[in-house]
């Protein structure tokens, strides 16, 4: 029997006996607590929208380890989850779509589409762009939602 260690959702410490199964201590919990409760803010959002929201804690989790909970376009402080495709541009909330940002960040990327986007460097458009690809790929293969109607 392989024994597969457990790993904190938020700082990737190995978690031990008795903790819980997804935070490592106190401080990480609480982080993800908050976080979960970020998810359900945009679920509720997305229901009266009427768009998908398919976004799960550990998936988001993985997205902020990656990004050292971070903004992921400069690397300042993680203030807001960022639809990489806006949602008025049709973009969904799914783990293909989203990403930490600092609010300075998501001002300046207002509600352009990546490619429009002229007040963030082009290589960090396009790093953030094949990193969400791969990260959609285990689900659907598709990172970018499909058009919406209006
Ligand atoms: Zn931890
Ligand atoms: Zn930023």
């Amino acid at each position: 029997m392989v024994y597969t260690e457990k790993r904190c959702w938020v700082c990737n410490a190995v978690i031990t006996w008795g903790q819980s199964d997804t935070a490592c201590k106190v401080q990480c919990r609480s982080l993800l607590y908050a976080e979960s409760y970020r998810i359900e803010r945009h679920k509720e959002e997305s229901y009266r929208k009427n768009r998908p929201c398919r976004l799960q804690l550990g998936e988001w989790a993985e997205t902020l380890r990656h990004y050292k909970w971070r903004c992921a376009f400069c690397k300042g402080p993680f203030e807001s989850l960022d639809h990489f495709v806006p949602v008025s541009q049709g973009g969904a909330t799914r783990v293909g779509n989203v990403v930490p940002a600092c609010l300075q960040c998501q001002i300046a990327k207002g509600g352009l589409l990546p490619e429009e986007v002229e007040a963030i460097p082009r290589d960090v458009i396009e790093r953030i762009a094949r990193y969400l690809q791969r990260r959609a790929m285990p689900q659907t293969g598709k990172s970018l939602p499909v058009s919406r109607k209006s």
